[in-house]
């Protein structure tokens, strides 16, 4: 097999490779996390279970009150992902995530606040920080003394991260920061702030990281923003101005911040995705509860055809958003380091399916979800933000495919170069093209390396599978072909991208479901693995539909009408074809 460190399981696929070692078995937690969560599950039930009307208050408050924060603290909740020789509950990715999921369950808010300590704030020290910082450092936040910010958007650096102007200028032992950072989530509650600036004025980049506290000069924060969603989370500006920083406390080597910041990031999508995974979980008893109590034209709407397809999707997307979720994490705990594209696009489809579902559920509620009085509103509220911050669904997915192709174009540039030489070095030259020949000629063909098969899978789930090794061999023709096609403009071909993403997506999904029901059926067997079987031939049949239309859509589009129609309105400002001018 494969590399165990270096593998990613995507980056294979778009060879036409299916590392099967990498997603089988699937991963539960381990027995003595398994009962640290039952512990927790139990605190988390009698403190927040009967709060729903709080939940509520605190929305319409924009704020959470400090007694509620001192419950948190005291609940342990600021410390799941500390070591345990530093008095934390030492949580791997798949625990933490599970525990994210069951806050998630009861109010986005609150699992914001706790997720965005631990999953952002403090990551950058777990993951990069000195024994000496961790000494200074741990003690008060596994208590939640000090709660934890990540700050590194600006207002003129949003997605593109690495144009931020905020500065550190070093002085004698220390660096003098100075800028000001947005939309910062806990800013207004935050003593430990992981900040991100500019160490060289040359240009972009040259960025580092540093732990600011609160207690130094020159640190401020604003207001609350007054926000759609997660109301009673915090989010403010946070101000430097000639803020001293011991040298002490630069994170990780001097201008590799941009690689800290997106290593923290994509630690922490497993923690967003669990919250997700928790709201959807409780946006199905919210719809089965309503489904079966309301009903219309004498019967409860359950009965309704376009009732049960809302509810038996969102089942669907609530199974498959946690098991691409778990199986995330489960990878990152077993020391997989390139995980970079799977926990994309685990944030990805969480944050997307479970915005359908609240969306949904919201619908089957009908008027009286349109109502305050009812979670249905907020929920839709909370889970938007899900899809902008820690990296727009946009960016991830401009990552999740130019990443995923980096073999192939990488592939590509080394037999461009041998052929360009060939006659100085035939051996190499010929070498290349003919494994690429080879490689072609078995995807194209059809005749099948083991490589491009499963053959660790129950046959029950063999139609499954099938789809799968088909859209495999597609998507690592069609990543070569459109490679070849557009070279290094592929950056901005972002229509084609999208395609080779979205079909990514849904691979990786299945690859997911694959891997859990297999387990549920050596497990269990076939009979009482039933349902689950079915959720993988519904989620498969859906993923193929899917798929086929982005394979044929990269010939066949509308693209340039598109294209040619956003540039017109752009240039104009406005929509030109009322009736009435
Ligand atoms: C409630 C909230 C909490 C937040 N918490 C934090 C936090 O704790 N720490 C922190 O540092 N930041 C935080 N953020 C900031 C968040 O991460 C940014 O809003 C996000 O990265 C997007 O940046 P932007 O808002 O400037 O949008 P822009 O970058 O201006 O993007 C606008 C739109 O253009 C699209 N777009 C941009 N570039 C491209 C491209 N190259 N190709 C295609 N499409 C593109 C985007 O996808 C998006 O749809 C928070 C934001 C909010 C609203």
């Amino acid at each position: 097999m494969t590399d165990k460190k270096t593998a990613s399981f995507m980056r294979s696929l778009c060879m036409g490779e299916i590392e099967e070692e990498i997603v089988l078995p699937y991963p539960e937690p381990t027995q003595a996390e398994a009962e640290t969560l039952r512990a927790v599950f139990g605190t988390l039930a009698s403190m927040l279970g009967s709060r729903e009307k709080d939940f509520a208050a605190w929305d319409r408050a924009g704020e959470m009150p400090l007694g509620f924060l001192q419950e948190l603290r005291e609940a342990g909740l600021f410390g799941l992902v500390i070591p345990e020789e530093h008095g934390g509950m030492g949580f791997g990715s798949t625990a933490y995530s599970r525990a994210l999921q069951e806050i998630g369950r009861y109010d986005g808010s609150v699992a914001l606040t706790v997720g965005a300590h631990s999953s952002i704030g403090l990551r950058g020290l777990l993951l990069f920080g000195t024994d000496d910082q961790r000494r200074r450092y741990y003690p008060k936040l596994v208590t939640g003394e000090m709660i934890a910010a990540f700050a590194l958007t600006e207002p003129s650096a949003g997605s593109d991260a690495a144009s931020i102007k905020t500065t550190a200028v070093r002085d004698g032992d220390a660096w003098v920061l100075n800028g000001e950072k947005i939309w910062i989530t806990n800013g207004g509650m935050a003593d430990f702030f992981t900040v991100f600036a500019k160490t060289s004025m040359e240009g972009r980049g040259h960025i580092t990281a540093f732990l600011v506290t609160r207690d130094m000069k020159g640190v401020s924060t604003g207001p609350h923003e007054d926000k759609m969603g997660i109301r009673a989370s915090s989010t403010t500006t946070v101000v430097l101005e000639d803020v001293r920083v011991p040298s002490a406390n630069v994170l990780g080597e001097v201008g590799m911040g941009f690689k800290v910041a997106m290593r923290i990031l994509n630690a922490g999508r497993t923690g967003l995705g669990g919250g997700c995974v928790g709201g959807m979980k409780r946006l199905v008893e919210l719809s089965t509860h309503q489904a079966r109590d309301r009903s219309q034209f004498g019967q409860p709407i359950a009965s309704f055809g376009l009732v049960k397809q809302k509810i038996g999707q969102m089942v669907i997307d609530c199974y498959v958003s946690e098991s691409v979720v778990n199986l995330v994490a489960g990878l990152v705990d077993r020391g997989f380091e390139d995980t970079a594209v799977e926990a994309a696009i685990s944030k990805v489809l969480a944050t997307e399916l479970l915005f359908r579902s609240a969306d949904e559920a919201l619908q089957i509620a009908g008027g009286g979800g349109y109502m305050r009085e009812l979670p249905y509103e907020r929920i839709l509220r909370d889970t938007r933000i899900n899809r902008i911050f820690e990296g727009t669904n946009e960016i991830l997915r401009l990552f999740i495919a130019l990443t995923g192709m980096n073999d192939v174009g990488q592939e590509l540039k080394d037999l461009g170069a041998s052929l360009k030489g060939i006659f100085d070095d035939p051996i190499k030259g010929f070498g290349l093209l003919s494994d690429y020949a080879k490689r072609r000629a078995s995807l194209v063909t059809g005749i099948r390396r083991t490589k491009a098969k499963w053959t660790m899978l129950d046959a029950s789930l063999a139609p499954e599978a099938a789809i799968f090794e088909q859209a495999t061999t597609a998507l690592a023709v069609t990543a070569d072909r459109i490679l070849r096609k557009h070279g290094k403009r592929i950056i901005g071909q972002q229509f084609d991208t999208r395609r080779m993403a979205d079909v990514m997506i849904d691979l990786f999904s299945l690859a997911a479901v694959l891997s859990r029901v297999n387990a549920a059926v050596e497990r269990d067997g076939k009979e009482k693995a039933a349902r689950e079987l079915e959720i993988a031939r519904t989620f498969a049949h859906q993923a193929k539909r899917r798929m086929d239309a982005c394979f044929a859509g990269v010939d066949d589009n509308a693209d340039d009408g598109l294209r040619s129609l956003s540039a017109h309105v752009v240039e104009l400002g406005r929509y030109p074809w009322d009736n009435v001018n």
